[in-house]
């Protein structure tokens, strides 16, 4: 049995990690709108810069990972 990573925030499967960086950073819709990180309470400069910082972090940090990804 091989799990597919998964955006928990949509809930769509992916074959690869790769593509599913590719559907957060340019296509997820159900990102938060916010210019606040809902983890981390980090503000930035526009909603863009967070997303970007969501994605980021999820590489690197545990609970970023949890909150957008399932693997
Ligand atoms: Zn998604
Ligand atoms: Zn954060």
């Amino acid at each position: 049995m091989t799990v597919m990573p998964t955006c928990k925030l949509c809930g769509k499967s992916f074959d690869t990690i790769a593509e599913l960086y590719l559907h957060l950073r340019s296509e997820c819709n159900k990102i938060p709108r916010s210019r606040k990180c809902p983890i981390c309470n980090a503000r930035f400069k526009s909603i863009r810069f967070m997303r970007l910082h969501l994605i980021n972090e999820a590489l690197i940090d545990a609970k970023h990972m949890n909150y957008i990804i399932s693997i």
